[in-house]
């Protein structure tokens, strides 16, 4: 719903825990864990934004590959290989669940294992309502919006969205044999 000082939106029975520590408001929805098969797409908001946030593994939420070179990340691979600052909503992994997932993720078409030495926290991926004239909310999904945006105020986050920064493209292969030679 709208503010009552018509400055941005909130929910009619809003809870602290609705928002994150820059204020952004956050989707709810049913939590049902252990419903289902991971799937990376629709990850539940709260756990995306933890795993995210904490650099645990997407799939198996134990502590994310990481070394010299960084956190491990999977990305399709998208012609140019350059994912220097590249913006994803997808959580790091770890080796085991890399292996698992070049193989298995119907979303990798294409993987590659860029590491990064600093994801950095960039913002939120989510739906940025407007109001009408007849004060109803009008839903405009799947857009990104970084941190300190002033429409972040309109803005219903599902996704947390880190950038990537200082990052080497490594040889999967290479890494998976030395955890399973
Ligand atoms: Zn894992």
């Amino acid at each position: 719903m709208i503010r009552p000082d018509s400055a941005g939106i909130c929910y009619g029975d809003e809870t602290p825990a609705d928002r994150d520590t820059f204020g952004v408001l956050w989707a709810r929805m049913r939590q049902a864990p252990g419903e289902g098969r991971p799937d990376f797409p629709s990850m539940h908001p709260m756990r995306q934004r933890q795993v995210q946030a904490e650099r645990l593994c997407q799939v198996c939420g134990e502590t994310a590959s990481h070394t010299r070179e960084g956190w491990l990340f999977l990305m399709n691979h998208d012609g140019s290989d350059i994912y220097e600052g590249a913006k994803t909503t997808k959580p790091p992994v770890c080796l085991r669940c890399a292996a698992l997932a070049t193989r298995h993720c119907p979303h990798l078409t294409d993987p590659v294992g860029v590491r990064s030495r600093r994801p950095k926290l960039w913002g939120v991926f989510g739906t940025i309502y407007t109001p009408t004239p007849t004060a109803c909310l009008r839903p405009h999904h799947d857009h990104h919006l970084p941190y300190g945006d002033r429409a972040l105020n309109w803005f219903l986050a599902s996704q947390l969205v880190v950038e990537l920064k200082r990052c080497t493209i490594v040889d999967l292969d290479t890494e998976f044999k030395a955890i399973n030679p």
